[in-house]
């Protein structure tokens, strides 16, 4: 559906603005595809704009991550770090002249100020405020400061944040699909704008770009709301005109709650190393939240196809961002499943076996494989019969697994799937896992050779595979980690409904 846009409106903009802290996340490619639909159905631009300024949180190899897997799934943008654009740089980390620009207009316009506590001493107010049941928050202890004040502080040399001065009353916004939301500034910190460092904080950031790429329409997450009305203080702090607010329904585990890495796979990795096609996760993806219209009972018979498989270009055709359902959608992995198994089964039959040959048979994944079976195997008959956990996605331990004594299973592969989950793919190496699985006994003292045999039968289903961290680089992070996790639910439910 092409939708019309008002005459006189600027061309329509949008942005999705991931931090690169990890594996791309699903809810970046569920954010990106609606994104990406509503500037391909109103002829606008689709953005990409990497917030970088967290460095702490940084990892340098999560932005191709990030480019590679929506790529995959064929959301494509207009402009980006990698392609350019009129309005770049569009990573963060280059534009810290802009944003030190900004932050003195308001200075100069008194919207914003410069607080010079020490952590020491936010830290002491953080306490008296848990000592007296409040809720920690900045007290505007240096909102006031005289100008002789501020030039002594300066002159000693002293650090500051800047922070916006949120004034007395509410703000109140539209949301697209919520209405208006109003918040009480009883509620809105003084947030930091500026950190010591010179770094903005995402919400100056944020509504600074936002605005300097012009962007009409802010399509994110549920998760962001709260942060609105500061940005919307400071458009006003500006003089700017605020863009179009929409905030789309968080993506739910199968309980309810907020997914998590956790509870789901939640790398886009994941979803590609184990054999789903992106047609399939993006048309799932399009699912979630029912924006893509379903025929009404008069028009399935009247031979429309009631049908959940779309692919992207029928959701440009059809897909309405403002019907999107507010309750949480949830990412249920067997409909996903069903899902691919039918796109799988579409497949010509040469497009399945090159498929097949891609994914798990490659020549690569095969290549490491042999690398480490070649002094293993006195036939090559034998190759399938140590190898076939590499092959294989439903992997059960011999019924005798050793269970370790001092604790239950559970507590042991929570634990590891916890340290796993704390690497990054890209540190996926038998340096780096097997500190962190050795960290499982020695910060319980359990038997570090104990969770290794348990580790190795649950993960490659015998206690005989070949070597463990070397078969866990190669089957990769993503895989090994839901391995362990889908163990953990077979157990749950072997617990809670025991077979008699
Ligand atoms: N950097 C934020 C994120 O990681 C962007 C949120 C927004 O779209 O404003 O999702």
């Amino acid at each position: 559906m092409t939708q019309s846009i008002p005459e006189n409106q600027p061309p329509i903009r949008v942005r999705i603005a991931p931090s690169p802290t990890g594996d791309p996340h699903v809810g970046t490619a569920y954010i990106g595809l609606i994104n990406f639909l509503y500037a391909r159905q109103r002829g606008g631009k689709f953005v990409l704009r990497i917030e970088d300024t967290d460095r702490a949180r940084f990892v340098a190899t999560s932005e191709q991550m990030i480019f590679d897997a929506l790529r995959w799934l064929g959301i494509t943008w207009d402009e980006g770090p990698d392609v350019g654009g009129p309005f770049g740089p569009y990573r963060q980390s280059e534009r810290s002249d802009i944003y030190r620009e900004h932050v003195e207009i308001l200075l100069a316009n008194g919207t914003a100020y410069r607080a010079f506590e020490t952590p020491e001493e936010l830290e002491a107010l953080r306490q008296r405020q848990t000592a007296a049941k409040l809720p920690p928050r900045y007290d505007g202890g240096h909102r006031e400061l005289s100008q002789e004040q501020i030039d002594a502080y300066l002159a000693e040399g002293r650090a500051y944040v800047i922070r916006i001065k949120v004034p007395e009353g509410s703000t109140t916004f539209r949301d697209e699909l919520r209405g208006t939301i109003t918040f009480e500034h009883s509620n809105v910190d003084d947030q930091v704008l500026m950190k010591s460092d010179g770094f903005p904080t995402y919400h100056l950031a944020n509504v600074v770009d936002d605005h300097l790429m012009r962007i009409t329409d802010v399509i994110r997450a549920e998760e962001w709301i709260s942060s609105t009305p500061k940005h919307v203080l400071l458009y006003q702090a500006f003089g700017w005109e605020q863009p179009r607010f929409w905030h789309m329904p968080l993506l739910r585990n199968l309980d309810k709650s907020k997914i998590s890495k956790r509870k789901n796979p939640v790398s886009l990795v994941y979803y590609r190393q184990a054999g789903f096609l992106p047609e399939a996760m993006v048309n799932f993806l399009g699912l979630m939240g029912g924006g893509m219209p379903t025929p009404t009972p008069v028009e399935v018979v009247n031979g429309a196809k009631e049908t959940e498989i779309f692919s992207l270009d029928e959701m440009i055709e059809r897909f309405e961002v403002p019907k999107i359902r507010l309750g949480g959608p949830v990412f249920d992995l067997t409909k996903l499943k069903w899902l691919n198994g039918e796109y799988l089964r579409a497949l010509p039959p040469d497009a399945f076996y090159e498929a097949v040959r891609a994914l798990v048979f490659s020549d690569d994944y095969l290549r490491q494989i042999s690398a480490i079976m070649q002094t293993r195997i006195e036939t090559l008959g034998q190759f399938g019969d140590i190898t076939n956990f590499f092959f294989a996605d439903n992997i059960m331990p011999p019924q005798d697994v050793f269970l370790p004594k001092k604790r239950t299973l559970e507590e042991t592969l929570v634990f590891a799937a916890e340290q796993l989950l704390t690497l990054e793919a890209t540190d996926w190496t038998t340096e780096a896992i097997e500190p962190a699985l050795k960290a499982l006994g020695e910060t319980n003292s359990w038997s570090v050779k104990e969770n290794f045999m348990l580790l190795r039968a649950i993960l490659t289903g015998s206690t005989m595979s070949p070597p463990l961290l070397e078969s866990l680089v190669i089957f990769g992070k993503a895989r090994s980690i839901d391995r362990l996790r889908r163990f953990l639910d077979t157990q749950k439910k072997l617990a809670t409904n025991p077979r008699k």
